[in-house]
């Protein structure tokens, strides 16, 4: 998906959101994606996945030299994930606010990391950082038959069409 040629965002834009192994654990699933559609955004994929090496070392690739990085794949590793892709307008930059900052210490009290994080190495959720890395990271874990193009009934409400 590309940005419209107009100023008006792209109602179709996606991201990529995770619920981490630490927030499938502590039964955080149900109010994560409950936020998501409150807000209104639409689900277009959902799987629950224990994931490779090999795909997180993809996913956290810019990462790699970092200290914290063999851990930080044994935490991804360490139980099942919830993998999903929302949309919606502005979708990457709103979740980012929603999701809250990296470190729950600096995180708002709203936001997911603030209101259910203390501490950076368990921090319960991921969302794509950008346009680009949204679709890189979409195309990673999903293959485009399990995206869905679906109208929700409501859609009017939502936005203009
Ligand atoms: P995000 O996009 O907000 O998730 O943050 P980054 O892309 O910078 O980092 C990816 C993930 O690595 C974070 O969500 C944390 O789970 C983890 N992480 C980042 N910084 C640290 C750190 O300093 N220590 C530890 N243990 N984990 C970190
Ligand atoms: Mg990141």
């Amino acid at each position: 998906w590309h940005r419209n040629k107009s100023s008006l965002p792209d109602v179709r834009e996606r991201t990529l959101i995770a619920v981490k192994p630490d927030g499938v654990q502590r039964r955080l699933v149900g109010q994560i994606i409950h936020r998501f559609e409150q807000r209104g955004f639409k689900l277009v994929g959902l799987k629950m996945v224990q994931v490779s090496e090999d795909l997180l070392s993809q996913h956290y690739c810019e990462l790699r030299a970092k200290p914290f990085y063999p851990s930080l794949l044994h935490y991804m590793t360490s139980g099942p994930v919830v993998v999903m892709v929302w949309e919606g307008p502005n979708v990457v930059q709103t979740s980012r606010k929603m999701v809250g900052h990296t470190n729950p210490t600096e995180a708002q009290a709203g936001t997911v990391r603030g209101d259910f994080s203390v501490h950076v190495s368990r921090n319960v959720v991921h969302a794509s950082d950008s346009l680009e890395g949204a679709q890189r990271e979409i195309q990673l874990w999903f293959q485009g038959k399990d995206l869905l193009n679906w109208e929700c009934c409501d859609q009017g409400n939502m936005m203009e069409d």
